[in-house]
């Protein structure tokens, strides 16, 4: 068994700046972290190795080299290897963008690791928060995919996923090569080991750029090649807070706030 894990190296922080000029997020100096997404598909993939141990795990990112930390903290916990898709002309992609070069990247890390049979990503970025990327890289590459999983299991050639929808789960199989997209579990993620972690700080991360695939067209990369145009970004006005109603007793307090709307003119 093959897995790819697809991760994004996201901003440790809810509160989102936006360039107001270039309409992009404001990364620079904000704390970055692995999105917490690619961690439930991670350790989904995980769990698929412990009953299957001859599964290979490999991480790919797009970014900025310092996302090779997100990538040696996935191998830390459960991945096998890593590679980092990274160049100037990627600069600037919007979602459809994003996902065209992932999944040339992908064509060609299966060139070095042979097919992937499954390809998770976390259902949305938290810092995007589009949950474009990954049913995207799914149409580029022409797999069936499952999007809400929550856990993973292997039937045969079949991934069978349950999924969160609205009214409680579901239980989609997919034939294999397919791509899953998680969101959060019950459970926890594993933690890496010390072991682990002394290994994947020694671990060599190749880079892939425009020049390390061959397929890649780069009209549909980067800024050029992104069809979503910002026009506007603002940053909502923060409410101010309500009124406190906490009487005595519950019986006071409904009283206080019945009579509240009641002024307000609400009931
Ligand atoms: C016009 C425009 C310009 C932009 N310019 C820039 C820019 O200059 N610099 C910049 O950093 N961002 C830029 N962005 C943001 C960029 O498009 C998104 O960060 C990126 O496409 C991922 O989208 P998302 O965060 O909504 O991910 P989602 O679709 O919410 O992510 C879903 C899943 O896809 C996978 N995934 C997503 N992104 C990656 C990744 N990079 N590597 C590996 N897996 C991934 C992960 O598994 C993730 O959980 C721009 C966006 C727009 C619209």
């Amino acid at each position: 068994m093959n897995i790819l894990v697809c991760v994004k190296q996201v901003p440790d922080t809810t509160e989102i700046k936006i360039d107001p000029v270039k309409n992009t997020l404001i990364r620079e100096g904000v704390p970055a972290i692995l999105n917490p997404f690619d961690g439930y598909a991670l350790e989904a993939a995980a769990r698929i190795k412990d009953k299957n141990p001859d599964t290979k795990i490999v991480i790919v990112s797009m970014g900025l080299p310092k996302a090779m930390d997100v990538i040696k903290e996935c191998i830390a916990i459960a991945a096998d290897k890593g590679y980092l898709i990274s160049d100037r002309p990627f600069g600037g992609s919007d979602t459809l963008a994003t996902s065209y070069i992932i999944s040339e990247g992908i064509k060609k890390i299966e060139e070095l690791e042979g097919k992937f049979d499954l390809i998770f990503c976390g259902k949305q970025a938290i810092d995007g928060d589009t949950a474009q990327v990954g049913p995207e890289i799914a149409e580029h590459l022409g797999l069936p995919q499952v999007t809400y999983g929550l856990e993973a299991e292997i039937d045969g050639d079949i991934v069978k996923v349950i999924k969160e929808v609205e009214d409680g789960k579901e239980v989609i199989g997919a034939k294999m090569p397919a791509l899953v997209t998680f969101t959060k579990p019950a459970w926890d993620p594993r933690f890496p080991t010390i072991k682990r972690k002394m290994a994947a700080r020694k671990a060599q991360i190749p880079t892939l750029t425009a020049a390390d695939l061959p397929t890649i067209n780069l009209e549909h990369a980067g800024l050029k090649g992104s069809p979503t145009k910002v026009k506007k970004t603002f940053v909502p006005q923060k409410k101010t807070g309500g009124i406190k109603i906490a009487e005595e007793t519950a019986e006071d307090s409904a009283k206080k706030l019945f009579a509240t709307l009641s002024d307000a003119g609400v009931l």
